[in-house]
Formats: C-alpha cells, sequence, structure tokens
C-alpha cells in the first residue's frame, strides 16, 4: 500500500552508532530524540541498541507510545500547565525555565511519590525556551527549596529559533554557569546539556568545550548530518528514509494552464513557465502528508512541479525510465518533510 515510508533499520542503526561513538570519545552521552518519527517505538529501539542513553520527545502522546520502552524519557518541549500529570506519568525528566511549572511538576511528584527530574533551560542568544542567564541563580535557589522535583542539571538550546550555531564560546558560558552554581549552592549537576544536531560538528573539529555531558540528537541521526552548516556526517548514509508514492496519472500536457490564472488550491496566484509539451506525472500523495519542496526524486531526471492537498505532479520529459500508470516513485526527504511524512495518519511506515 502506497504512499509509504520505508525505513531502513540498519543503515539508522549505523547512523546512529557513528555519531555516538563522535561523542563517546569526547566522554559525551546522547539522548535519541524521536519526535521526528513521531516516537515510533521500533526506531526508538534501534537508537537503544546502537548506544544512546536514553529517549526524548517533545509530545507526551509519543512518550505515551514509548512507555514500555526500558529506557530514561526525557520530555523536551517545557511542559504544560495542563499536562503536568502525565509528564509526570510518562517522562523521568522534563526541561522546564518557568518556576510555576516547576512547582506544578513538584506537587504532582510528591502526591504521586513519582521522583521527576528538571533540566533548566538557559538561553544564550537563539531567543527560544530558557532562562536568561542573569536569572538562573534565584531560580536556581527557589527550584533547591522543592523537595520532589530533583534539579539534574543545565542545558541550552541552539540553532532552532534564531538560527544561532553553538561555539566554544556559547558553550563554554553553559559550563561556567554549571560550574558556577554547583559551588554556590553545593550541588553536583549530572548534566550539562549542551544541544542538539547542530553541536555535532565542534566534535569534528576537536573544539567541544571540556564539561559537555550531553546532547539531545534528532536529525544528525535520521539524515546523517550536523545541522550548524547542513554538512553529511562521514560514516552515515542519507537514505535511511525513503518515501515510495504510486503514479495514478501519466499524459503528455501543456506546461502552461489554459485560460485565465485566477488562485491555485491554496490561494496563491501561480506562475508558469512555457516548457512546450511535457510528460506529466501524478503521484498521489499531497500537501496534507509532506511538503513537496523537502523532497528529492531519485531518479534525478524527475523534476516536482507541483502539489496540491492529495495530488503531486511531476514532469518526466527529461527521464530514460518508461514510467507507467502503477510504477512508485522514490523520493529522498529533508527533516520537515520527514515531519509531516510521520504525522500523516494516511502515510504507511514500513520497517525493512
Ligand atoms: C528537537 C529538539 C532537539 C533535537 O534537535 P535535532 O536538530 O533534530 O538534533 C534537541 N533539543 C530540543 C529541546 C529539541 O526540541
Amino acid at each position: 500500500m502506497y504512499p509509504r515510508v520505508t525505513i531502513n533499520e540498519k543503515k539508522l542503526y549505523e547512523n546512529v552508532k557513528t555519531v555516538v561513538e563522535m561523542a563517546e570519545v569526547k566522554g559525551i552521552n546522547t539522548l535519541a530524540v524521536t519526535k521526528v518519527f513521531c516516537g515510533m517505538p521500533e526506531l526508538a529501539q534501534v537508537c537503544l541498541n546502537a548506544g544512546v542513553k536514553g529517549l526524548a520527545e517533545s509530545r507526551v502522546e509519543n512518550l505515551v507510545r514509548l512507555k514500555d520502552m526500558h529506557a530514561e524519557k526525557t520530555l523536551l518541549r517545557l511542559p504544560m500547565l495542563s499536562e503536568i500529570e502525565k509528564v509526570v506519568r510518562y517522562a523521568d525528566v522534563s526541561l522546564n525555565s518557568e518556576y510555576e511549572t516547576i512547582k506544578a511538576l513538584n506537587k504532582i511528584a510528591s502526591v504521586t511519590g513519582r521522583q521527576h527530574q528538571i533540566v533548566l533551560m538557559i538561553d544564550l542568544g537563539d531567543l527560544r525556551e530558557g532562562v536568561l542567564p542573569e536569572d538562573v541563580d534565584a531560580m536556581v535557589e527557589k527550584i533547591l527549596k522543592l523537595h520532589a522535583v530533583k534539579l539534574k542539571g543545565i542545558g541550552v538550546n541552539l540553532t532552532c529559533y534564531g538560527g544561532v550555531i553553538p561555539t566554544p564560546e556559547n558553550l563554554g558560558e553553559l559550563v561556567a554557569i554549571a560550574k558556577h552554581l554547583e559551588t554556590k549552592f553545593g550541588i553536583d549537576l549530572d548534566v550539562i546539556s549542551g544541544g542538539n544536531s547542530s553541536s555535532l560538528y565542534l566534535l569534528e573539529k576537536g573544539e567541544m568545550p571540556e564539561g559537555i555531558n550531553q546532547l539531545r540528537i534528532g536529525e544528525a541521526f535520521v539524515l546523517g548530518r550536523e545541522t550548524a552548516y547542513g554538512n553529511a556526517i562521514q560514516g552515515t548514509h542519507d537514505d535511511v528514509f525513503v518515501l515510495e508514492a504510486q503514479i495514478i496519472e501519466l499524459k503528455e500536457k501543456d506546461s502552461m494552464p489554459k485560460g485565465t490564472i485566477g488562485m491555485d488550491a491554496f490561494g496563491n496566484k501561480p506562475v508558469f513557465q512555457d516548457k512546450g509539451r511535457m510528460q506529466r506525472a501524478i503521484v498521489a500523495i499531497g500537501r496534507q502528508d509532506v511538503d513537496p519542496d523537502g523532497l528529492t526524486p531519485f531518479d534525478l531526471a524527475l523534476e516536482i512541479i507541483g502539489a496540491s492537498s492529495d495530488h503531486m505532479i511531476l514532469d518526466v520529459t527529461q527521464s530514460d525510465t518508461p514510467y507507467k500508470v502503477g510504477d512508485v516513485l522514490k523520493f529522498k526527504m529533508d527533516y520537515s518533510a520527514m515531519l509531516k511524512l510521520f504525522t500523516s495518519a494516511y502515510v504507511k511506515k514500513h520497517i525493512e
């Protein structure tokens, strides 16, 4: 049945192992971030088999899918006040930046008798989540007065909103803040969490500051690339996940629509280039399932020329393959395409 995403388990294992070992050499543990594949347990298991120290998810619904996995689970997105009970039930650790939320976690942890750990996020310039450096001391002082939650460590997230690249300076600042907290409050922090796949290039360059002991990795595992500069990581694969979609129409048609051009299905006024007659294929997948800009056909002679909710149109004129109705086209995907493909209930997931 199509459309489907085929996942090569062996290649995923090799990607994860390569990155895990890269980090381990520098004394750094990795958490597998499972959100891009919606916490699919079979794939989380592959990550654990390849040596990750725990699983990390941004959504409680996906943590529920992972509830039977034997691994420490971290909630990546700051908890909503409306989901505190589930957070304590399904996550061992959560990333936090708001005292009110931490206090609510403490309350539920103390009533349920479940231990819950906190990683305090610090904003070092990317302007997504995190306490500002000047407010860290006051926050930690308050957290340490709560008895049912434990401050496991501190962390940073970069290159997400602001595109800020991790450097020896900003990650060094995180380590310095951790040391300062340990001295000032007489505590031990287990974790100094130095970011996501965008921090990996520092490992490759040998510039990761001493003291960073955890990275939270998603994209590098699934696509085999670091995300500060988008470079491939040696020894990894970029085709672990492959989209397959079936041709439902194949005809020679004009490249220019005929008639007065109004709006397309999404309210945009499309513009066209006259390339004369072309061989056009329609495959049964659309914007409800995928971001077409994030797909690359395996057959490099094909060009995606448009998509509506349920149809994607390709120019197949230049290809040597004599395509016909019923043939299946294969595509590589980027992160945003993968995110949508996994979220779409119409796309089957097939592990091989
Ligand atoms: C998504 C996410 C990650 C993983 O990012 P990748 O770029 O996929 O490695 C790490 N930390 C947090 C807080 C996240 O939200």
